[in-house]
């Protein structure tokens, strides 16, 4: 089919839930998409933050095909290797103890709040069930995620909506020291909030908030799902403040493209989730799990952490420099590894889409935000021929 074809098929089949971009994508190689009718684009999307290793990626597509061969799914009544070699891998690059496999990071999200009110009843015989979260924050779709997150649009006429959340506006700690009482189980937080336009908690908030969940016996989950897997210049995002949180979730990059969700604990809080208590059909089967293996067995053997860091850092000179001569279309350039937002001065969707028909795919988000993600093996050239197209962009707009 060609771009109108498929248009115009999904515009009488499929739910008009999505708002899309102006173009179709048949093929991906590396760090580059292609169009039905062969135009190629630059990916610095990666499918929000998914593709971490680009697309067609040669070991995973071997990964793919052997496993394929092996073992698809088998569900979670039986044992399975690719699970515990994953759990093992996985739960090496952090503090935790414990790991719950699912497919989406709203699942994620959901099976986090699920383990902390159940925790809290069997680990620790109280009845505290509240959640706190932030304002300008993304946790998911799902009722109890949407909930959670605290941006009104994702929730509009899905009421009546789960009690048990309460959200405190972003990065006032005096408000977040308010909303703590007997009744709070944990505070859910990014580290950098991704949908919210790239905003990272000030270090010295974060810092604070780990110090006062400690002190109030409030366990505090971090949603990495967008930040983790090595996209800011570390495995996660709290590593860079050596945070211990309680709680990590985890999705987006960690398989590579395939649909996957991780809620990783500690020991102690493990004593939530029972025998029986909480379960997926599809979580960490076999395929997902040796997929994702094999991302996280790269991203470690060609360091990809600190290629992350480097470019970020690179990028962030660069832009920089645009940001000096534009200083009154760019209000700030927030750059983590690769993980980058600028902010621009006005509504950003004629940029948006001058950078697209240039060639570079990328997000906006909260109107003035241009969210770029992209895959972990982006080079140095392709970074600069961004910044170049951006600044040609400004200039002529
Ligand atoms: C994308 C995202 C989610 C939701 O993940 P889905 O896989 O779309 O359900 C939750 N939290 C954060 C921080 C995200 O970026």
């Amino acid at each position: 089919m060609n771009s109108a074809d498929i248009k115009a098929a999904e515009a009488s089949t499929l739910c008009q839930t999505y708002a899309r971009y102006p173009l179709a994508v048949s093929r991906g190689e590396g760090t580059r998409l292609f169009s039905p009718e062969g135009q190629v684009y630059t990916d610095l999307l990666a499918g929000i933050a998914v593709c971490s290793l680009g697309h067609a990626h040669p070991e995973l597509v071997r990964t793919i095909a052997a496993q394929a061969q092996k073992l698809i799914h088998v569900s979670n009544l039986f044992y399975q290797e690719e699970q515990v070699v994953l759990a093992r891998k996985l739960l090496a690059t952090t503090h935790l103890d414990r790991v719950f496999f699912c497919n989406s990071g709203a699942e994620a999200n959901e099976g986090a709040i699920k383990l902390v009110r159940r925790y809290m009843r069997e680990g620790r015989g109280e009845d505290r069930y509240e959640i706190i979260s932030l304002g300008g924050s993304f946790h998911g779709r799902t009722l109890a995620t949407l909930t959670a997150t605290g941006q009104d649009k994702i929730k509009k006429n899905f009421g009546p909506l789960p009690a048990g959340f309460v959200t405190v506006p972003f990065g006032n700690m005096e408000d977040m020291k308010a909303a703590i009482t007997d009744r709070t189980a944990a505070v859910l937080v990014e580290m950098i909030q991704g949908e919210g336009g790239v905003r990272p908690l000030p270090d010295e908030y974060a810092r604070d908030l780990a110090e006062l969940c400690a002190k109030r016996g409030v366990l505090l989950i971090v949603d990495e799902i967008q930040t983790g897997v090595g996209r800011t210049g570390k495995f996660w995002a709290h590593q860079h403040l050596d945070l211990r949180p309680d709680i990590v979730t985890v999705a987006k990059g960690l398989a590579g493209g395939l649909p996957i969700g991780a809620v990783m604990c500690s020991e102690e809080v493990a004593k939530g989730f029972p025998p029986g208590s909480h379960g997926t059909t599809f979580g960490g089967n076999p395929l997902i799990a040796a997929v994702a293996a094999k991302v996280i067995d790269i991203i470690e053997r060609d360091d990809l952490c600190g290629y992350a860091s480097r470019m970020g850092e690179h990028l962030q000179g660069r832009l920089a420099a645009v940001w000096k001569k534009f200083p009154e279309r760019i209000a700030d350039v927030r750059v983590h590894g690769l993980m980058i937002g600028i902010e621009l001065t006005r509504p950003g969707a004629e940029v948006w889409k001058s950078l697209l028909d240039r060639g570079f795919v990328l997000n906006l988000t909260q109107d003035t935000v241009l969210r770029l993600l992209p895959p972990l093996i982006i080079t140095e050239e392709e970074l600069n021929a961004f910044v170049s197209a951006l600044e040609s962009t400004l200039a002529e707009s």
